[in-house]
């Protein structure tokens, strides 16, 4: 394995010294790879958590503008980035936090024929959006590539956490969530509302995921959803069993490409 220079040695050095990580985990980090998608609340932390952790290459997919009601909670923006590309302005914000990584703006709206393209270049996707059809785009996606999504939400006090590898077994999203929420049942963000810290807790939570899943550390949340609720400070753990009937990774499979 790679030696780290003396320069990350001296950047990632409270990294190096937890037994954990050491030397070679932070070697493992700097040659991962991932992609996030979505560069608002959740993405925003994500983001600059795992720039500053040196994941060596990062890619940020979104495809919308920096709108003034974003930097309540989006804290990879700034009050000068309002109107400009919401890409742009995160990848800006993290280049300065570590410019010694490969960080890439990708401004584009995923769909069914370009999900497969734009994922492949990374190890591992991490789910930041607050939209249910790219959410099933994502899990298809990424099940038929083998890549591991940590995905989170949030929406007012509430945030939610899991991650799906279930090409190994395990559920996909679809197992968990099989159905789009109803038009107007759905509560999201822009019409509920949000406290702006809770996407911070749910963004760090699943920062703290990814490098997890990257270095095999601890227990991942490979076949749980956590639920956490910030007006009781409680944060439970519930089991995501595989659907049999699931149509993309159950039994009699129906889905043979994403959002199929
Ligand atoms: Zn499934």
């Amino acid at each position: 394995m790679d030696d780290l220079s003396d320069a990350d040695l001296e950047r990632y050095a409270r990294h190096v010294i937890l037994d954990e990580i050491g030397e070679d985990g932070q070697v493992a980090l700097l040659q991962s790879k991932v992609c996030i998608v979505g560069a608002g609340g959740l993405g925003s932390p994500v983001l600059m958590y795992l720039a500053a952790a040196g994941i060596g290459r990062i890619g940020l997919v979104d495809f919308d503008t920096v709108d003034r009601t974003n930097l309540q909670r989006q804290i990879a923006h700034t009050e000068d980035s309002v109107g400009t590309s919401k890409v742009e302005s995160a990848v800006a914000r993290a280049r300065a936090l570590n410019p010694t990584i490969a960080i890439e703006a990708l401004e584009t709206k995923l769909d069914a024929e370009n999900i497969q393209s734009v994922i492949a270049p990374y190890d591992l996707v991490v789910d930041g959006t607050d939209n249910y059809a790219i959410r099933i785009l994502l899990n298809d996606a990424c099940f038929f590539a083998k890549k591991p999504l940590v995905s989170a939400s949030v929406v007012r006090f509430e945030g939610q956490l899991s991650t799906f590898r279930a090409y190994e077994g395990g559920a996909c999203y679809r197992c968990v969530f099989p159905e789009a929420p109803a038009e107007g049942v759905v509560a999201r963000c822009d019409t509920a509302g949000i406290l702006g810290p809770v996407a911070g807790v749910m963004g760090t939570l699943q920062a703290t995921e990814v490098i997890k899943q990257i270095l095999g550390l601890g227990t991942g949340m490979v076949g749980r959803l956590m639920l956490y609720d910030a007006l009781d400070n409680d944060m439970r753990m519930i089991k995501t069993p595989k659907n049999p009937a699931c149509p993309l990774c159950g039994d009699k499979p129906v889905i043979l490409r994403p959002g199929g």
